[in-house]
């Protein structure tokens, strides 16, 4: 409370706090007054109603605003299942795939090829969220059974990105995952049909959200009843144009200490240019990162998005032979 509080403020702020089913303590000091409120009711109290009474300072909500994300309710780390991928464990296991599914020939050559060299998931967009409507939208729901035949020969499980809220449940059926593109991480209509889902989802960090939205985002998807969401850091919008967008490296570290939910890192759309995504894959791992997920193409120079950043199979292999060794060195495996 401010300097100079009445008893009236003080009475005022205690029936706010007693109303809403919690229990107050006022502890008075040599100058200013503290008044804390206990209990398990504060969705009932808006902070910003406790500030907006008289003779208020400040409220310092303890808990955070995000229950079911929080580490603090969790603290053993969960751990997600795609197919036989485990994400949240000692292991890294590694989704990669084209930027966009275009042909039976290309899809099938890249999910094999990433498959010998050891990715345990396959990145499979068929909805493209591109930035122009000139440019190739994805082969939609048409593709969704080139999917099911190289996840069949493969023996990769298969995930796919969502944008509408009526492809959610259907395409959530016959995938293994489904994924969440950055520009649509507050798409709140999407995020509570994807809690009726019942594969994980793969939810990316918005391309200028905080990490505290990003968190009430995946909020959303656990509030909705899928307690299986991974997160994806995939790079922000700063100043910096060298890069696609800047990784945001810290925000593994953040993430991991804020949240139970395992952590995956992009380093593909970060970068925007192939000759960066190794470096970057490798600072991802080294911070903590729990997976990657990384756009390979047989003919990266001819694909039909995203040609500048997709790495080639043999770039992919020699770069998942360069990451086991950081994971070694951070004490988990690839
Ligand atoms: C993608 O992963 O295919 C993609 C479009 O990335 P983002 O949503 O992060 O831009
Ligand atoms: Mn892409």
């Amino acid at each position: 409370m401010k300097a100079g509080v009445t008893q009236r403020q003080i009475r005022k702020v205690v029936q706010l706090i007693e109303g809403s089913g919690m229990r107050a303590f006022i502890k008075v000091g040599a100058e200013r007054t503290i008044i804390g409120a206990v209990g398990s009711q504060e969705r009932e109290l808006n902070p910003d109603s406790l500030n907006a009474l008289d003779g208020v300072e400040s409220v310092t909500p303890i808990l955070s605003k995000y229950k079911l994300a929080a580490r603090e309710f969790h603290p053993q780390g969960s751990q997600i299942r795609i197919g036989d991928a485990v994400f949240g464990g000692k292991e890294i296991p590694l989704i990669a795939g084209p930027c966009s599914v275009e042909t039976e020939k290309q899809f099938l050559k890249t999910a094999e090829e990433v498959k010998r060299a050891g990715a345990k998931v396959l990145k499979a967009s068929l909805f493209k969220p591109r930035t122009s409507p000139y440019e190739f939208q994805g082969l939609g729901r048409e593709g969704i059974q080139l999917l099911k035949k190289a996840s069949r020969l493969t023996g990769l499980p298969v995930e796919t990105e969502v944008m509408d809220v009526r492809d959610v449940l259907p395409i959530s059926r016959q995938v293994d995952a489904i994924r969440i593109g950055a520009r649509n991480m507050q798409n709140y209509d999407l995020l509570r049909e994807c809690g009726k889902a019942k594969v994980p989802v793969i939810l990316k960090r918005g391309l200028s959200a905080t990490v505290e939205e990003f968190l009430m985002a995946a909020e959303y998807i656990l509030a909705h009843g899928n307690p299986n969401v991974i997160l994806c850091e995939r790079g922000i919008r700063t100043f910096e144009t060298s890069t696609r967008f800047s990784l945001d490296v810290g925000a593994i570290p953040v993430l991991k200490q804020l949240t139970h939910l395992p952590v995956i890192v992009d380093p593909s759309h970060a970068a925007g240019k192939s000759s960066l995504v190794g470096p970057l894959a490798k600072a991802a791992i080294a911070a903590g990162a729990d997976g990657l997920m990384v756009e390979v193409h047989p003919h990266p120079e001819k694909a039909w998005s995203d040609p500048l950043q997709q790495l080639t199979p043999e770039e992919f292999k020699s770069l998942v032979h360069q990451l086991k060794s950081v994971a070694h060195a951070v004490g988990r495996s690839i």
